[in-house]
């Protein structure tokens, strides 16, 4: 039976990668994390093929014309993200499968795959502790923070066309909730 899938969306240093690790973890969940590609740089600590397909700028493009990707996009400049194909009609055959995108891959994800979708946009509780986030996870310069603030006020005005919207503040709070309403679709629904 193919797997169903959630779509998590959050402003960069929103915590979509550690809410997306804590459901990862519960075995009742079956969730398989779908790793995209992307131009960008590896962060210190980071794993190709695990964390994202790091591929060069002609790589990436190659793909594009071979019509190897579900949805991409150009999130910052010369900065591309995408979801290969490849990577999803393997995970999908077995398990259910979790996305961490941005708003405009949400809603191609959302499109694709329609009602076997839940697409949650994760909040971070202020602008200000956004940036507070991003300041300590110490992965950004400050040109980078600037662009991820700008595109996160963005982001934030288009919550209300997902399904769910959860604000990560407390974090134990966060994922408990997060846990009860991927819960409900996967096993309840
Ligand atoms: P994203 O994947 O959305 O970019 P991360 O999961 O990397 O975000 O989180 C950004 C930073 O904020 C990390 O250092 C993380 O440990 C921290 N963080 C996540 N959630 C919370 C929270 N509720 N309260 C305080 N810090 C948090
Ligand atoms: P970061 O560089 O901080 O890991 O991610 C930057 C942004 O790109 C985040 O908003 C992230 O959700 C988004 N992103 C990551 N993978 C994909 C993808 O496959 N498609 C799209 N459209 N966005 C993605």
């Amino acid at each position: 039976m193919l797997g169903k899938v959630i779509i998590l969306c959050a402003p960069s240093g929103s915590g979509k990668t550690t809410l997306a690790k804590h459901l990862l973890s519960n075995e009742l969940f079956n969730l398989k994390f779908s790793v995209s590609s992307t131009t960008r740089k590896k962060r210190e600590g980071e794993i190709d093929g695990k964390d994202y397909h790091f591929l060069s700028l002609n790589e990436f493009k190659n793909k594009i014309d071979n019509d190897e990707f579900i949805e991409y996009e150009q999130v910052y400049e010369d900065t591309f993200y995408g979801t290969l194909k490849s990577e999803v009609n393997s995970l999908i055959k077995n398990n259910n499968i979790i996305f961490d995108v941005d708003v405009v891959g949400a809603e191609s994800l959302k499109n694709y795959f329609g009602d076997k979708s839940l697409s949650v946009f994760i909040a971070p509780p202020s602008i200000e502790e956004l940036e507070n986030r991003l300041i300590s996870r110490a992965k950004n310069n400050k040109e980078e923070i600037n662009e991820r603030i700008n595109k996160a006020k963005e982001e934030i005005n288009k919550k209300d066309s997902f399904d769910a919207v959860l604000i990560n503040d407390d974090l134990n709070k966060a994922k408990n909730n997060l846990s009860k309403i991927v819960s409900d679709f996967l096993i309840n629904e």
